[in-house]
């Protein structure tokens, strides 16, 4: 039995680990030059950049995942908390914390929010039941149609979810300054959404960074690909870069084999891949199906998003994961919608020199985002470039007086790099999310698919999660189907 797994990454490697842990063979083609999807790191000159994630959550499924294997984690890595993880500062220079220590948030809430104070514990009591519902909807298998979620036993979890409200309205029934709403509700627009457009289930990441809490991993989130792709290697995975699978060979709807960068073709019995490119890329059926299994999803989002890597030479106060706001969320988000440059865009930088110094030495690697319309013009990218910076000034930030270097990526850069090809108009519908992940494709044979990007808690804990689900399911269909029951 010959497994082929299309992509080096977090979910992909999680599963060949518990596929090759049965016996199975298994390789990995990545057609990058590094293994880690999303997740790597970038050198300019002499700061490593981590890209990609840079909040880690649920450290306790990589901890359970590596305990599966036989291994205890201190021997590869250490997960740190970040105590109080997100500073946000605001136009007045008002600063909210948040934190999952809920006296210090209690604290800042009776100065700035007395009725949210007051409101803080039913708050949290109640996105944890909304985090239960969503953990028993993707326990109820399968759920593939948006009616089975109004028919028992799918119905209650999915009301708990609130399905017929918005981010906005969610958070205003507990919270009363602009601020701490500001803050609440920004979980809609890490996915490029307005937060009055965003339904409610989006503050399942406030349960992750209230109250289970915000991670990294020591030495830098990439050593958690490391990590794996080590015990890849211990369980005798081979792994390829610089492999483009460009076709996947199908005979009767059953997997023959796959091609690799066009000149090779090796046998498979099956084949893994991430859900979102097999979306994106039905050209590796084209010519064995005559009807192209998923429309593409390959249209860029309008509410995009631009990153910028700076070095300083010095090392600033700037917290771990630090927001500043647009002095209007929502009209931001109007301008966005229009295809506008915002004029006064919210800003999110990374600092994780604020953590882990002792790797920083010559001074802080920022990573910075900012929503901003998809376009490919590079004024209107420069001009943005000007913005994020005057943005950072007006909260004395000058970070242009330690200023050593720095890049934007725009939109269109992002898009290539981080092949993000989800599009806004799925991200709002609630059904998208709650529908269980789809783990087999439903023509093609020993077609397995990990990934589930288009989520409001996905993340790098739910392709490991995700990982272990699909292969937990292989392992049943293929072996039964050796054993000539399938
Ligand atoms: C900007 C950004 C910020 C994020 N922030 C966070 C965060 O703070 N916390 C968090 O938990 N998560 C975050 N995420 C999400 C997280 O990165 C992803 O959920 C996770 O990396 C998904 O991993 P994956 O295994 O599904 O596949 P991916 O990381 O998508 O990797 C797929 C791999 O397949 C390869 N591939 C594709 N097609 C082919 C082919 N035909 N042949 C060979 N190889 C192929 C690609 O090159 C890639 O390496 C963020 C994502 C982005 C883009």
């Amino acid at each position: 039995m010959k497994i082929a797994v299309i992509g080096g990454s977090v979910g992909n490697l999680t599963a060949a680990i518990c596929l090759a842990r049965e016996g199975i063979d298994v390789s990995i083609y990545e057609k990058r030059d590094y293994i880690g999807g999303k997740l790597r790191m970038v050198q300019i000159q002499g700061y490593d950049f981590e890209i990609g994630p840079t909040m880690i959550t649920a450290p306790e499924i990589i901890e359970q995942f590596i305990a599966s294997t036989g291994r205890d984690i201190k021997d590869y890595m250490q997960i740190r908390s970040v105590r109080h993880h997100t500073q946000n500062i605001f136009p007045q220079l008002n600063s909210f914390f948040l934190s999952t220590d809920q006296a210090f948030m209690r604290k800042q809430l009776e100065r700035l929010d007395p009725v949210g104070a007051s409101n803080y514990d039913d708050f949290l009591a109640e996105i944890t039941r909304m985090k239960q519902a969503f953990e028993e909807l993707l326990t109820l298998s399968p759920l593939v149609s948006w009616r089975q979620l109004l028919m028992p036993p799918a119905r209650s979890a999915y009301l708990t979810l609130k399905p017929f409200e918005t981010i906005e309205h969610f958070v205003r029934r507990y919270f009363t300054n602009e601020e701490v709403i500001a803050s609440f509700t920004r979980y809609a627009s890490y996915n490029g959404i307005a937060p009055n457009e965003a339904p409610a289930m989006f503050i399942i990441h406030a349960y992750d960074e209230l109250i289970n809490g915000v991670y990294y991993v020591a030495g830098g989130n990439l050593r958690l690909v490391r990590v794996l792709q080590q015990i890849a290697k211990e369980e005798g995975i081979r792994y390829y870069t610089g492999k483009e699978v460009t076709k996947i060979h199908v005979d009767e709807q059953a997997i023959e084999g796959v091609c690799i960068n066009d000149e090779l073709s090796l046998e498979a019995d099956a084949v893994l891949m991430s859900v979102e490119d097999f979306k994106a890329q039905p050209q590796l059926f084209a010519d064995d199906l005559t009807e192209v299994p998923y429309v593409p999803a390959t249209q860029p989002t309008k509410t995009a998003a631009c990153v910028m890597l700076v070095a300083l030479n010095t090392h600033t106060q700037i917290y771990h994961h630090h927001v500043i706001y647009s002095n209007d969320r929502i009209r931001e988000f109007e301008m966005l919608k229009r295809g506008e440059m915002p004029d006064d865009p919210t800003v999110y930088l990374y600092n994780p020199a604020f953590s882990e110094q002792e790797r920083f030495l010559r001074g802080d690697a920022l990573l910075i985002f900012a929503n901003m319309p998809y376009t490919t013009d590079e004024q209107r990218v420069e001009k943005m470039k000007q913005r994020i910076y005057d943005k950072l000034a007006e909260v004395g930030l000058k970070v242009g007086d330690y200023l050593v270097t720095d890049q934007l990526w725009s939109p269109a850069q992002l898009t290539t790099m981080f092949d993000q090809y989800r599009q806004e108009g799925q991200m709002k519908k609630i059904t998208q999310f709650l529908l269980n992940p789809i783990l087999k494709d439903h023509q093609i044979k020993s077609l397995y698919f990990t990934g589930m990007h288009a989520h409001p808690s996905a993340g790098i804990a739910a392709a490991i999660a995700n990982g272990e689900r699909v292969a937990k399911r292989m392992i049943n269909e293929l072996v039964a189907k050796k054993n000539g029951y399938g």
